[in-house]
């Protein structure tokens, strides 16, 4: 079903004029509200007046995540705090995540926006919804959750993880629609397979998948094992959480942006300026409708493209292809965004290590596993006797033990950490770096 027949399949023209009209007011709207915006206005040479329509929008100044991490935890909020009904934050590279605030009204604008994501999906009211999306700080469970309700499902709020208890619920409470990390949804399968469950049997029709890179052969392989159909969606907390574009169920051809509520552009990241449509460069994002931390011209980092061309579901909404990889060195591992300044950030300061390392990316009973091997330093080496002691030692594995519980708490995702000899972690030849050897 289509969720808002009036806003989703608007015609190009309309749905520009609305964008238009919304970004004049939020240039005013920032610049009075936000003192960041103000400078960085200033400092551009631009003033509100000079945005007249969605083509002025280049005129505009970028938004980084450096800058919203520097603004920590409330300085680009443009409410009084008594306004804010809802905080969340997302993983950063300081250890410090990022902050994000929502109106009612923008928790509102989100659950509007989930809510077409689930029509996308193949939902409709009454269907049984199992949220397997992380509950917390993260946005991915509760924005899930308010949209589910708004649509009208019955809304499981089993939160991510314990598959055992998933499989139970799949089963007793016959879900129609699940959502959860591509990776976490081949675990489960597995998991239903493993114990003699077949999801052919399961009422499940759909599963929305998201938080992480994944592609159409793993789509071919999640959908042949679990008997439904599985939909990408998209979305990054800075911008909302979940829920920024979501593919339709009929075409699986990309995800049409809530365009009413995001103005979407595609820039080649080194230079900033914009490509042509259809190619491939960053997605950078205006927030059309927030309130408490609306964001200009915010550089997601993420490389894909968009096309306008009309999709056989009816709606006329923009589409985004999948994400196709970063303009930065982020990591997603089990949905959490890892980056190696933050391990290196842990490791620093750890006089038993050199300031070597290497990451190896690997995929073990189908969820994504980060092993750090950092390189020991000359002293710890003679300490533990060399290599063998380096392995077997008791002082080398409490050092092991040390970082392995030192990275959970900063990286919010286990990893595991075997330690190296002096000397043998890559070093840079000159040009960039090669720290990951990524054997998924
Ligand atoms: P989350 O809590 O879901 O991790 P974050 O805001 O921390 O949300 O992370 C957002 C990032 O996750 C995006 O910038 C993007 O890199 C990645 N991401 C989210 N959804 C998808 C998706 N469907 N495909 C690929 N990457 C995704
Ligand atoms: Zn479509």
């Amino acid at each position: 079903m289509i969720w808002n027949e009036e806003i989703e399949t608007m015609s190009r023209g309309d749905i520009e004029a609305l964008q238009s009209e919304r970004l004049v007011k939020l240039a005013a709207y920032v610049y009075d509200r936000v003192p960041f915006y103000k400078q960085a206005f200033d400092e551009a040479g631009v003033s509100p007046a000079d945005v007249k329509s969605i083509d002025d929008v280049t005129k505009l100044p970028f938004t980084t995540k450096e800058q919203m991490r520097a603004s920590y935890p409330f300085k680009m909020f443009a409410v009084p705090m008594n306004q804010v009904i809802r905080t969340h934050a997302s993983s950063g590279t300081t250890g410090k995540p990022t902050v994000v605030g929502y109106t009612r009204n923008d928790i509102d604008v989100w659950a509007e926006c989930v809510a077409r994501c689930f029509g996308l999906s193949g939902a409709k009211p009454g269907d049984i919804f199992q949220n397997a999306y992380g509950y917390g700080l993260f946005t991915g469970g509760l924005g899930m959750h308010y949209g589910a309700e708004l649509m009208g499902l019955n809304t499981i709020p089993v939160s991510g993880g314990n598959t055992a208890r998933q499989m139970l619920l799949l089963q007793d409470f016959q879900t129609n629609i699940m959502a959860c990390t591509p990776s976490y949804s081949l675990t489960l399968a597995d998991a239903l397979l493993g114990a003699g469950i077949d999801p052919a049997d399961l009422p499940v029709r759909s599963f929305i998948l998201g938080a992480e890179p994944w592609t159409d052969v793993m789509r071919a392989e999640i959908e042949q094992k679990l008997h439904a159909d599985a939909v990408n969606i998209y979305g990054l907390s800075e911008i909302m959480g979940p829920g920024v574009s979501n593919e339709c169920i009929e075409a699986k051809d990309g995800m049409h942006l809530m365009e009413d509520h995001f103005l979407c552009e595609i820039i080649d990241p080194e230079t900033g300026n914009p490509v042509a449509e259809g190619e491939v460069g960053e997605l950078v994002i205006t927030t059309l409708t927030k309130e408490a931390i609306p964001l200009i011209r915010y550089r997601t980092k993420d490389l894909c493209s968009i096309t306008t061309e009309k999709c056989v579901c009816g709606r006329t909404h923009a589409r985004m292809s999948r994400i196709l990889g970063r303009a930065d060195d982020m990591l997603i591992i089990r949905g959490v965004n890892v980056f190696p300044s933050q391990i290196e950030a842990t490791m620093l300061g750890m006089e038993e290590l050199s300031p070597h390392y290497k990451l190896i990316l690997s995929r073990k009973d189908r969820l994504d596993t980060l092993e750090i091997q950092p390189e020991v330093s000359e002293d710890f080496f003679r300490a533990v006797d060399g290599l063998d002691g380096l392995k077997n030692s008791p002082l080398a594995k409490g050092l092991q033990a040390e970082i392995e519980k030192q990275m959970k708490e900063s990286l919010l995702v286990g990893a595991k950490v075997t330690l190296i000899a002096p000397g043998t972690a890559p070093r840079s030849e000159g040009g960039k770096i090669k720290r990951l050897e990524d054997q998924r």
